[in-house]
């Protein structure tokens, strides 16, 4: 294949992948850098929002996903001293999107099946323990630098994408900053095939509880929760990971007499970063490499997803003649304020939310969002923002 006729995509998770797919389906030939031996298998992304299911619908991808994993029609704040509920019902916005629920599903699954849909087209290629290591460009192509089986290459295409995640190679040799901050709290996971629903009343599948001392997170994939936890003042990560830590957390949730089945635990420095631009000349960034946002929310994945479908777009529409290369300055300028006054804004408001100390606010805070959720007007609101919509409607109206 003449480089001139490909993209050349670095990065074979969720958002290089679904870039990939759509491509294809335009006719684009791809060729995927990946670094791993394999497609990463981690315990990241679990929900899908209304919308990327409307998006990857038209591909067979959602119907597989909704195979592989859980449909969630309501998903609930709780405050864990009062036992308050505030539900939402995501069949308040049927009216605008075909899938009114999210779904739960693990991104290892996703990447898979995006996968096995690519294989079976003759314009797509992957390549596996392959890691670029810089780039560049001139005015017809940009290329990347791979380290390949101890081999040094040169890989060109007519775009390439940095799908490269939060580390981005691409990112750093183009030497764009990416502003944003650290929290100082880790946040710990623990995984378990303990049945919480057996025992907490009116669990939803997606369940963020508040706490003046300890939030946490309750998420349902197929056979498990995942429980979510910020590490606690003065200790150290590796205090926070032992067994025995995770087991006290879980005991706090629910106490019982047995340890609880730990099937996965994981620990993990959040930001909120995003990069100075999504475009230089033939190099696009998507995805993590681009902007990164607490998970309080499940906004990553999904906004990296919404990224891809924007910029394939573009990449479709130059490719065809159809537009002219300044729209990739519109892909920036569509995207990047998504990240930062939609998704970020929404993460940190979830973070505030559910760790408020002083036990007056958070429970004034907390009987806000139940009034909201109890009045359907202003919960469909709430729903069509928390859901992407509203940040993929202001996006498609950025000239
Ligand atoms: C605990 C947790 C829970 C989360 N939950 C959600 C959720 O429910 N919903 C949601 O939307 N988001 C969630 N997220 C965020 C989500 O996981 C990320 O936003 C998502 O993985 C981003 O996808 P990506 O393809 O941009 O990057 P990645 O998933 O990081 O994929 C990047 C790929 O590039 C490869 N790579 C890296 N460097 C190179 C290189 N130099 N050369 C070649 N290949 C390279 C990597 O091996 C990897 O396969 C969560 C994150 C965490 C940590």
């Amino acid at each position: 294949m003449r480089p001139q006729d490909r993209v050349v995509i670095a990065g074979g998770g969720p958002v290089g992948l679904v870039a990939a797919l759509q491509l294809s389906h335009h006719g684009i030939p791809v060729l995927v850098i990946e670094a791993g031996k394999e497609l990463a298998y981690d315990l990241r992304a679990s929900t899908f929002h209304p919308p990327t299911l409307d998006i990857l619908d038209p591909f067979g991808v959602t119907d597989l996903l909704i195979a592989q994993g859980l449909k969630a029609p309501s998903w609930q704040y709780r405050d864990r001293e009062t036992g308050e509920r505030a539900e939402f019902d995501l069949g308040l916005i049927k009216d605008v999107t075909g899938h009114p629920y999210r779904v739960q599903c693990e991104q290892h699954k996703l990447t898979r099946i995006l996968l096995d849909k690519l294989q079976k087209r003759d314009n797509f290629e992957i390549w596996f323990d392959a890691k670029v290591t810089g780039v560049g460009q001139n005015e017809n192509l940009a290329w990347a630098k791979v380290s390949r089986g101890g081999e040094e290459l040169t890989v060109e295409g007519r775009y390439l994408i940095g799908a490269d995640g939060s580390n981005s190679a691409v990112r750093q040799t183009l030497g764009l900053g990416f502003d944003g901050v650290t929290y100082p709290e880790w946040f710990v996971q623990g995984t378990t095939t303990f049945e919480f629903r057996d025992h907490i009343p009116h669990l939803s599948l997606i369940n963020y509880v508040s706490d003046s001392t300890e939030w946490y997170v309750l998420l349902r994939v197929v056979g498990q929760w995942r429980a979510l936890f910020p590490s606690r003042d003065g200790e150290t990560p590796e205090e926070a990971m032992t067994d025995e830590s995770i087991q006290r957390r879980l005991q706090g949730v629910l106490p019982r007499s047995e340890p609880y089945p730990l099937t996965h635990k994981t620990i993990y420095r959040v930001h909120q970063r995003v990069v100075t631009t999504y475009n230089v000349g033939r190099i696009l960034l998507a995805g993590d490499s681009a902007h990164l946002n607490n998970p309080l929310g499940g906004m990553g994945m999904n906004g990296g997803i919404h990224d891809a479908t924007n910029l394939t777009g573009k990449i479709n529409a130059v490719w065809k003649g159809q537009a002219d290369a300044g729209v990739f300055d519109q892909y920036t300028r569509q995207r990047q304020p998504i990240a930062v006054e939609f998704v970020q804004a929404q993460a940190e408001r979830n973070r505030q939310l559910l760790r408020e100390r002083d036990p007056a606010t958070r429970l004034a805070r907390f009987h806000e969002t139940v009034k909201t959720a109890n009045d359907p007007a202003a919960a469909r609101q709430f729903l069509l923002r928390s859901s992407m919509i509203e940040s993929l409607r202001r996006s498609e109206q950025i000239a």
